[in-house]
Parts: structure tokens; C-alpha cells; sequence
């Protein structure tokens, strides 16, 4: 038996007026999935236990069969781990994105952070791979110690590791302070002055950064600043083969996923020109995961598009990822799996990201079960509303993993 675990970053919404109140999932064209859909047990499952803040982080843990309450350490450590950076006792990893922040009357020109700076992008107008080396060079050049180093990962998710840093330190992520001025919510807890000087300085050095002015003569927002958060410290996973006796791989373009993978001990996949964005390379993962399927029992697919678009609060564009994600993803993968013999398929969204608010959301989130295209259960598509009105719901997401093996 092959199994196959297709995880739509965000896909999950609301209904939207826009829409005549459907939600993203019901108005994209999405015929591989409807097919999926009418063969498969459909219900919802609450991959965010109470008390945590959505995300990937969280979700996907909860996915892949980890009590999240047990398991979660952070962020940062999962982020490191997808990078490949090591962990000494002691250090406190953290998710260190670049942003744009705005002064209200000042626009970019501005000399330093005031209460009335906000923060306008949590992507740094989405920076590219080259230009964030350049920034993040520059920033351990001036900045980095003993105690601060920043590491380089794609696009403007990287990492900063604090040795011997605050054990207990809150950070809000930046995707839900989107608009907001920024000096109510920096870092508070155990040595936050330290953390706030950090971002200070950062912007210090990154605002007339000649990367920078070229982006705003470019018309395109500058990376003038870091935001860190997922703070965390080094903690083990049991591995996946040992919980589930099945050998699984992990096949994503961004680090959080990977070093979830790593941390499991399944084998993560690298697919030159995935990379996350809009322009990410699906043909590649979809022939990854078929070939990894050869040597392994389990392949978790990663799409991140259509997180992206929610984040970007575009209707269009996040419907487009899901039709994407359809067409290039869920269409190919159907094809490769009727030649593999017995297979099951998981897809879901990991977590709700809301179109109209740019944000995750805790909702339950809707998920299709496939045991192959046999025993037909009627017509229907695959949507939010769908899953609710089963009579299946998985209060404890972690607790899917093993019924998907085992079913
Ligand atoms: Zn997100």
C-alpha cells in the first residue's frame, strides 16, 4: 500500500460576499478533486488544539500525528532543522523574517522606529533569494556575535539563533500585525530589550542599504527591517517509522515543513525550482513524489500558494492557487498513483487562512480520505461546508494520522 498526504497550505476560508457567499475552495474549478471527493470520506478535522496559535507550525505536527500538547517545542527549531543548522544546548532558535515597515508620514524616509511606523508587508514585497544573501550577509557582517548569528534561508523566511538567549519570550507573528504600528507588540518576556535593540539596529543598517534603494526606485517595497518569532529550543520528535512502522518522505519548498520532515526522520526531498511562490516548480514535485514513493510507504506533499494568496488577501489569486493546486498537483498525482498498485490519498488544508483578514483562523479545517477510485459514494465536491455537514470530525487532529494508515 502506497499513501500519499497532500497538504494545501491555507486553503481552507469562509464564505465570502464576493463570492455570493462560497468560499475560495467552492469557487475554484476543481475537478481532479471532486472526483477524489466522490469516492472519499469527507469530514473536518481541528488540527490547532485549543490554547495554540494557527499555523503550520502547529498544523502540520498535528497532520503528520503529533500531539501538538506533547510535542511542540516552537518554531525556530523546526525552522533550523528544515536549514540544516545545528542546535547547540542553550540557543534559542527564532523564525526572523525580513519586512517592510512604513512610517505614516514618512513613508520609507524615515531615520528611525517611532510609534508611528507600521508594519506594511510581512514578505518584504516577497524579496528574492538573492537579494535577502545580500541583506542577510550584511546583517551578521555588522551585527552578528557570539551570541547573534543570522542564517540564510529563501525568499524573506530565515532564522536568527540566540545563544544562550530568554527562555521565555513571546513574539507575535507578523502576518497578523499586518497595518498595525509595531511598538505595541515587540517582543516581550525575559530580556526583550535585547530583542528590541536587535530590531532596531537592524533597521538601522538595512534602510539605506543600497539593495534597498534600488528596490524603492524599482517601485518595489524594501526589506528595512526583521521581525523575529516561533521562538523555541532544541527538542526531539520520535521518529514517523517508529510510531507508524511506515517510511515516509516529505517533499516542500519551505523550511518549516522540511525540518518537520527531519525532525520525524523521514527523508526530505529536495525538487530544484520549487520554491514556494507563484512560480514554483509543480511538475517537479509531482514526479518527486511519485519516484519517492518507490522507496518509501508514505509521501507528504506541501503546496504553499495558496497560504500565500489568503496572506496577500487576494480573492483571485488564491483561488487560482487552488485551481493550481488541482491541476498540477492533485490531476498529475491521480494519474501516477493508478500504476502503483493499492494507494490512499489524505488531502487537506492544514489551516484556515482568511482571505478577509489575512490571517489564519482556528476553524476546523475540511479533508477528504481516498482508498482508491473504487466504491463511489455520489456526486459531490469537496468543500468547507461539505465536511460539516459529515457526521465526521476529529476533534484531536493528530489522531487522523494513525486512522488514514490504518483505514
Ligand atoms: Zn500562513
Amino acid at each position: 500500500m502506497k499513501y500519499v498526504v497532500l497538504v494545501a497550505d491555507g486553503m481552507a476560508d469562509r464564505p465570502i460576499e464576493a463570492l455570493g457567499g462560497k468560499t475560495p475552495l467552492e469557487a475554484a474549478r476543481t475537478p481532479n478533486i471532486d472526483l477524489l471527493s466522490t469516492y472519499s470520506e469527507i469530514g473536518l478535522v481541528q488540527t490547532t488544539p485549543e490554547g495554540f496559535i494557527p499555523g503550520s507550525d502547529v498544523a502540520n505536527l498535528s497532520i503528520l500525528g503529533y500531539d501538538p500538547r506533547q510535542f511542540y517545542s516552537g518554531r525556530g527549531p523546526l525552522e533550523s532543522a528544515g536549514m540544516d543548522v545545528s542546535l547547540n544546548q542553550g540557543d534559542v532558535a527564532f523564525r526572523c523574517n525580513f519586512v517592510t515597515f512604513r512610517d505614516r508620514q514618512k513613508g520609507y524616509a524615515f531615520g528611525e522606529l517611532s510609534p508611528r511606523v507600521f508594519l506594511e508587508d510581512h514578505t518584504a514585497g516577497g524579496i528574492g533569494d538573492e537579494e535577502a544573501r545580500g541583506l542577510i550577509d550584511h546583517l551578521n557582517n555588522l551585527l552578528g556575535s557570539d551570541q547573534i548569528q543570522f542564517y540564510v534561508g529563501r525568499g524573506y523566511r530565515h532564522l536568527m539563533v540566540w545563544a544562550h538567549g530568554a527562555s521565555k519570550v513571546e513574539c507575535l507573528p507578523p502576518h497578523i500585525l499586518l497595518d498595525k504600528e509595531i511598538f505595541p507588540f515587540f517582543p516581550h518576556g525575559s530580556d526583550k530589550g535585547i530583542l528590541k535593540k536587535l530590531i532596531q539596529s537592524v533597521f538601522t543598517v538595512l534602510s539605506d542599504h543600497p539593495i534597498n534603494e534600488d528596490r524603492i526606485a524599482r517601485n518595489e517595497r524594501p526589506a528595512n527591517g526583521v521581525w523575529f518569532w516561533g521562538a523555541g529550543k532544541e527538542a526531539a520528535l520520535p521518529p514517523f517509522s517508529t510510531r507508524f512502522a511506515k517510511r515516509g518522505a516529505m517533499i516542500s519548498a519551505v523550511d518549516l515543513l522540511r525540518g518537520l520532515g527531519r525532525k520525524a526522520g523521514m527523508a526530505v526531498i529536495d525538487v530544484p525550482g520549487a520554491t514556494g511562490s507563484i512560480d514554483t516548480d509543480d511538475a517537479g514535485k509531482v514526479t518527486a513524489a511519485s519516484d519517492a514513493l518507490e522507496a518509501h510507504d508514505l509521501v507528504y506533499l506541501h503546496f504553499e500558494a495558496s497560504d500565500e494568496a489568503g496572506h496577500a488577501g487576494d480573492l483571485p489569486l488564491k483561488i487560482e492557487a487552488i485551481e493550481r493546486f488541482d491541476r498540477q498537483i492533485v490531476g498529475p498525482l491521480i494519474s501516477r498513483m493508478k500504476e502503483k498498485g493499492p494507494w490512499r490519498l489524505l488531502l487537506l488544508s492544514d489551516h484556515a487562512t482568511l482571505v478577509a483578514t489575512r490571517d489564519h483562523a482556528v476553524d476546523p479545517v475540511p479533508f477528504l480520505l481516498c482508498r482508491g477510485l473504487v466504491d463511489k459514494r455520489g456526486e459531490r465536491a469537496f468543500s468547507e461546508k461539505e465536511a460539516a455537514g459529515s457526521s465526521i470530525f476529529w476533534s484531536e487532529g493528530h489522531r487522523l494520522m494513525e486512522h488514514f494508515l490504518k483505514a
